[in-house]
């Protein structure tokens, strides 16, 4: 059995802390896939002092040839695209086809990410003064400290440490404790792909300790975040008490909103892919379905017919639909979440119960659950389940959708089913969300398109796409007077 080691200052090095948890696979306990250091404060510290030390060399390499190693890296994780894929089912339990989709995006991430260090641009803009030349320049930040949850364990990271290295920052890596074999993985890619010693260091360790030290210690200026609301809004705070720049990435209850006209076998469709799909642990996963009362009982029909067909069982079995929760805490989580909404008087009227047939009683199993009837102020309509459990609110018309669509903390992603093209775009302007889909499934995403949310899921700015190299870069104006004349006038 593996024991994960740490990336420090170009070397794989074993943790002396002494302590360990098991990497259990989640559809099956009895299989332990290695030992995870919990690495100790002074190890963490080590790392940032290896990235202090590597930053000066690689600010001054040319943002292309930054970009080139990233491009590389891409094309070493296509080739290990089937064994990261076979690590993140194991470790994580998403179903083997879906990793091997967010690997693919990954790549896809990486690649585009890479692209973007030739296009490292500035603006040149005319100056008000004769024969001056002003423009600007986006420079590195340093040290910057990249904090990742297990959800999409490869994704994440990598739309983190492309844009980090391009923009020409040395990282310091703190994947989740429940996910450190794609951690390692990864950054193994990108040490083969030719990063110089200390510009990519991977510390495994709890959050506490080692995400403790990433996120306080003063060399490191910026944190970039993926996570829960209590954490991201903690290490906001702190980091804004010592002026480093934050970015934070959090929770989410994400609607589709379904209208009398809407076409209801896409939308049936769209709403069990988005509620059960990975097991309901998408950022963008559909918590709830808020329909127009017309519709509401032939689309609630419907989907149980659908949801029904939802097999259960290990992501390594091809006819698997849904496989398991990341882990106890996560499966009781949603076990308890059940409870209250049935204690608040939501209909259930699908599944709800822990799955413990044969095999499956050696994993987080919850069968596909829908409660129907549920109220906007109840929990279960408001808060993150991060599970397999969707919600059915109905609503009288289209402006009570929108309404309800809006009435929580969160804002990541919506989705809306209709052919009227008036309301599409009403619902385009009102929706509070940073992602918003027409006639398609709340989840998804592109590598060149912008990713995050708004209200209490997102702060700083947003992930993918070109804007992802805004977070990592300083931006410079420059005013260079070529005149060669005392400047007359206010100066200003
Ligand atoms: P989490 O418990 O907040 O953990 C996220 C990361 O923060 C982990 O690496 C964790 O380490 C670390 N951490 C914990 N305490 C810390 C501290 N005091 N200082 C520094 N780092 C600390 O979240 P999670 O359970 O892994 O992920 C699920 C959450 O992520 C959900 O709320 C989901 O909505 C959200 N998410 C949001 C997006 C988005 O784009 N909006 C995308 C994916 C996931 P340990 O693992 O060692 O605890």
């Amino acid at each position: 059995m593996e024991t994960y080691t740490n990336f420090i200052d170009g070397q794989w090095v074993p943790s002396q802390s002494g302590r360990f948890t098991d990497n259990v696979n989640p559809a099956d306990t009895r299989e332990k896939l290695g030992r995870v250091p919990l690495s100790t404060t002074a190890e963490a510290r080590s790392a940032v002092e290896a990235a202090v030390r590597a930053f000066p060399k690689w600010r001054d390499t040319p943002a292309p040839v930054r970009g080139a190693i990233v491009a590389k890296a891409a094309r070493l994780l296509e080739e290990r695209k089937e064994e990261v894929a076979r690590a993140l089912t194991l470790e994580e339990g998403k179903l083997l086809r879906e990793a091997r989709g967010e690997v693919q995006k990954a790549v896809n991430i990486v690649e585009f990410l890479a692209g973007e260090s030739r296009r490292l641009s500035g603006e040149t803009v005319p100056s008000e003064l004769p024969s001056n030349f002003a423009y600007t320049v986006k420079q590195p930040l340093g040290v910057v400290s990249l904090i990742t949850p297990w959800n999409f364990p490869v994704c994440i990271p990598a739309w983190k440490i492309a844009p980090a290295l391009v923009g020409g920052n040395t990282c310091l890596f703190k994947p989740a404790t429940l996910t450190p074999w794609t951690a390692t993985l990864l950054v193994r890619i990108f040490q083969d792909a030719g990063l110089p010693p200390g510009v990519l260091n991977l510390v495994i360790g709890s959050g506490g300790e080692v995400g403790e030290e990433f996120t306080t210690h003063p060399a490191v200026k910026a944190i970039s975040f993926t996570g829960s609301n209590d954490v991201g809004t903690a290490l906001y705070r702190n980091g804004a008490r010592a002026m480093k720049k934050v970015q934070c990435e959090m929770g989410g209850k994400n609607p589709i909103v379904i209208l009398a006209d809407a076409d209801l076998p896409l939308a049936v469709e769209a709403t069990a892919q988005g509620a059960f799909g990975s097991t309901g642990q998408r950022c963008t996963a559909t918590a709830r379905a808020v329909v127009e009362a017309a519709v509401a009982d032939r689309f609630v029909e419907l989907l149980l017919e659908r949801t029904k067909r939802f097999k259960v069982g290990n992501g390594m079995d091809p006819s698997v639909d849904m496989g398991p929760s990341v882990d106890e805490g996560q499966h009781k989580t949603v076990l308890s979440y059940i409870d209250i909404a049935k204690r608040d008087g939501a209909k259930l009227v699908l599944g709800g119960t822990r799955l413990s047939d044969g095999d499956l009683a050696h994993g987080f199993f919850t069968a596909p659950t829908i409660f129907d009837h549920v109220e906007r102020s109840m929990r279960i309509a408001r808060e993150e389940v991060f599970g397999p459990v969707l919600s059915v609110l109905r609503v009288k018309d289209f402006d009570e959708a929108v309404e309800v669509a809006n009435d929580v903390p969160y804002g990541l992603t919506s989705s809306i089913y209709t052919n009227d093209a008036a309301k599409t775009f009403k619902f385009i302007d009102r929706i509070e969300t940073g992602i918003t889909h027409v006639n398609s499934p709340t989840m998804g995403g592109e590598a060149q398109l912008p990713f995050g949310g708004m209200k209490a899921t997102g702060v700083g700015s947003r992930e993918m796409g070109r804007v992802a190299m805004d977070f990592f870069t300083e931006l410079k104006t420059v005013y260079v007077d070529y005149t060669g004349r005392k400047r007359e006038g206010n100066l200003y």
